[in-house]
């Protein structure tokens, strides 16, 4: 036996796994790292997807993820459970604005917000419809029973004399006006909106500060 050739393979054979297991512990490493990365993404993508559809001055949902949930509960042909509907607008917002800025604008959208909120929790839904305007879905409850807690909700809110906050000068209170509307058998989102935005018309018309429930259209 040639010992040293067989010194030379032993030394390469262990050169070589030495080498193997360097690389597998890099690899090792380098999963690791990896998975600590798509971990991290995928909260941050948590994050930004809860972002996109919250509305930031007031938390609520925003309008994209309403009209999604809206649009959900129209498509079910449960006729077992009835839906919901109210649209809300704060009563002379811009003469508000106009008054007193808009900073303190933000702040009267935030109170009106929290009120909501209480109200709007699981399964109903509390959002920020636009400007000063706001929805709420109420999954199987009728408007009959939407428009007695909204009449709640409308004399608590009108019931706060609001501070504001730099000077503590009174800001006299706030109202709003509410449409309600029950969904009709097959009537779809857009039709329901409808009905629910004609009735908040009618309580401006009617003098505000007041909720109102859509008549029945006929179909
Ligand atoms: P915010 O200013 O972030 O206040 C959040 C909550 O902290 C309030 O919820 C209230 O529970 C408490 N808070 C804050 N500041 C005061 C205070 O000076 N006195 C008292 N007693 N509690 C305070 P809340 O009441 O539901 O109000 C929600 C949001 O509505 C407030 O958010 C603010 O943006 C607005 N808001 C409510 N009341 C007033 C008011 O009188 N003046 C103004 N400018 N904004 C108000």
């Amino acid at each position: 036996v040639d010992m040293s050739a067989l010194q030379k393979l032993v030394e390469s054979l262990s050169e070589a796994t030495t080498t193997v297991l360097d690389h597998h512990a890099a690899l090792e490493n380098r999963l690791s790292e990896s998975s600590r990365e798509v971990n991290r993404l995928r909260k941050h993508l948590d994050q930004v997807r809860m972002e996109a559809m919250t509305d930031a001055l007031t938390n609520l949902a925003n309008r994209k993820s309403f009209d999604e949930a809206l649009d959900t509960h129209c498509e079910s042909d449960d006729v077992s459970s009835p839906l919901s509907l109210a649209v809300i607008d704060i009563d002379h917002f811009k003469r508000f604005n106009d008054t007193w800025g808009h900073q303190t604008g933000d702040q009267v959208l935030r109170y009106v917000a929290s009120v909501l909120a209480r109200i709007g929790r699981p399964p109903r839904m509390a959002a920020r419809y636009g400007g000063e305007e706001f929805g709420l879905l109420f999954p199987g409850e009728t408007s009959a029973q939407v428009e007695r807690l909204l009449n709640e909700a409308r004399q608590e809110i009108a019931s706060r004399v609001l501070k504001r906050r730099s000077t503590n000068e009174d800001l006299g209170t706030v109202t709003i006006s509410v449409g309600v509307a029950q969904r009709q058998y097959g009537e779809d989102s857009f039709d329901l909106l409808d009905r629910a935005d004609k009735a908040l018309y009618q309580s401006k018309n009617n003098g505000r500060n007041r909720v109102t429930v859509a008549s029945l259209s006929s179909m």
